[in-house]
């Protein structure tokens, strides 16, 4: 072969007709699978060590069939695994997978235009930028507020704490404290540490009786911290933990903030598409306060893993945070109206995430996902009044949105007893394999928890979950 290869020399290059074959291939496979995914286990990952080490392979030098490989996807690698897209997964936070933003990554990533600056495709980055005005507008920022999509809820909140350090602390930033409650997510933890913060500068508020952060004890803590010379920064509040799905009294905890001069961040990754209905709404009143937010459209947008957001009220301090130039960049935009990705976000080159959130919003209108999300706040309602109803059964947290905790209790058992009552509870109704349900710890004692959040979760799957509980609960009651 000589060192200039035409098109049809070089299998990098695929025709139209082997694309629409290739894809069509693909179709083939995704459809039935699509199709099973409410007769799928809920989870199933016995053997997935040896699966796993089955797989290793060396660098391929020739290519195999694509019947070979979508074999191996579809038959090996997929069906072990959690089944995160079919409506029996009611586990930690659920993801979504609606098939329009499929169609979109394919557009995307067909087109593979570049949106990482501005210049290079105004059309596309503006399609992107009119997804983050949209969050901007249900979180009820106002016009300078700004924001860019990444790679899930942790980035976003890494991309918060960063902004908060750089906008009020100056280089010189080991003093600064960050505040959020026992009930928060890790990943702000993460963010700290990643940030540069000692794992120490991240104060942990206790949590009341409905698991939301004790304001009193963040003022106090804040006045302690500040007596003892250190310079508290940020507070986050969490609009639906991930535990029970509370909600920190937001405008009590904006107040506090205010008063000290202290970022104001809400970590609404799971909950914050509940505002789309009237009751997340009302649950999130003081979220239009906050400095920074965090949504995550692959929780509550229902579209594949892979897209968190973060929303700043003022741009320009995001864009203070981190805007870097280089002399063999293109020139970046002065106009407040256009962005510039790489001028309020941590990356360069990144996907065009922005398509898949625009496409889907764009065919359907936002009212099929409001309706959706109202569902799933009437599921798991209905599911705290059925759990009710199981002898021995206490619930744990109502849920504030669509988390419900309960536990199996037993009179004279002590904690720890009932702790492995409840582990083997929660791996009974698990072994059935219509619903995937997963525990936590709540002030030392195990709890187990139903998370509805999926778009294909309906009611027919959680009468199943119940008749699984009560089956399990009897039997671990002996009953
Ligand atoms: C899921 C979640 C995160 C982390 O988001 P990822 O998208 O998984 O990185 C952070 N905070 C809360 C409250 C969450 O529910």
């Amino acid at each position: 072969m000589t060192a200039t290869m035409s098109p049809d020399e070089t299998p990098l290059e695929l025709s139209g007709v082997e694309l629409r074959q290739l894809v069509d291939a693909a179709m083939e496979r995704i459809i039935p699978h699509v199709d099973s995914l409410p007769s799928q286990p809920a989870a199933d990952v016995a053997g997935g060590a040896e699966l796993a080490r089955s797989l290793v392979e060396p660098l391929p030098e020739h290519g195999v069939p694509v019947s070979e490989v979508l074999e191996l996807v579809f038959e090996r690698a997929l069906p072990k695994s959690f089944n995160t897209a079919g409506p029996g997964y009611l586990a930690y936070i659920p993801g979504g997978g609606i098939l329009h933003t499929a169609v979109a990554e394919l557009i995307a990533a067909a087109v593979n235009r570049y949106v990482g600056v501005w210049i290079a495709a105004p059309g596309l980055a503006q399609l992107e930028a009119n997804v983050i005005r949209w969050f901007c507008g249900i979180t009820g920022f106002g016009s300078g507020s700004s924001g860019f999509l990444t790679s899930g809820g942790s980035l976003a909140n890494f991309s918060a704490v960063v902004a908060a350090r750089r906008n009020l602390l100056g280089d010189d930033f080991l003093s600064g404290t960050i505040y959020a409650s026992d009930q928060v997510h890790h990943s702000i933890l993460k963010a700290a540490m990643l940030a540069g913060f000692p794992a120490g500068n991240v104060r942990e508020v206790s949590s009341d009786r409905v698991f939301r952060m004790r304001c009193d004890e963040l003022a106090a803590a804040i006045a302690a911290d500040k007596k003892s010379g250190h310079s508290p920064l940020m507070v986050v509040a969490s609009a639906g933990t991930t535990n029970t799905g509370a909600v920190d009294d937001l405008q009590e905890v904006a107040a506090i903030a205010r008063r000290h001069g202290m970022w104001f961040h809400v970590d609404a990754a799971y909950g914050g598409f509940f505002m789309l209905t009237e009751r997340g709404r009302r649950a999130m009143r003081g979220i239009e306060q906050a400095d920074s937010v965090v949504l995550d459209p692959h929780k509550g947008l229902f579209v594949p893993y892979g897209t968190g957001s973060l929303l700043v009220r003022d741009g320009a301090a995001l864009k203070r945070a981190h805007a870097v130039g280089a002399d063999y960049m293109p020139p970046m935009q002065q106009d407040e109206d256009l962005i510039d990705f790489c001028q309020v976000s941590p990356e360069l080159s990144r996907p065009f995430r922005g398509l898949g959130v625009w496409l889907p919003i764009k065919l359907l209108g936002i009212n099929p996902f409001r309706r959706s999300l109202d569902e799933k706040l009437d599921l798991a309602q209905w599911a705290c009044e059925q759990l009710k109803q199981v002898d021995g059964m206490e619930i744990v947290a109502e849920p504030q949105l669509s988390v419900v905790a309960f536990r199996l209790t037993r009179p004279g058992m002590d904690t720890e007893a009932l702790n492995r009552l409840n582990r083997d509870f929660l791996d009974r109704v698990n072994s059935r394999k219509h619903v995937y349900l997963t525990g936590t710890l709540l002030s030392g004692q195990f709890t187990v928890r139903i998370c509805v959040l999926s778009f294909r979760t309906h009611r027919d799957r959680l009468e199943q979950a119940m008749e699984d509980i009560r089956a399990a609960a009897a039997a671990v009651l002996g009953g």
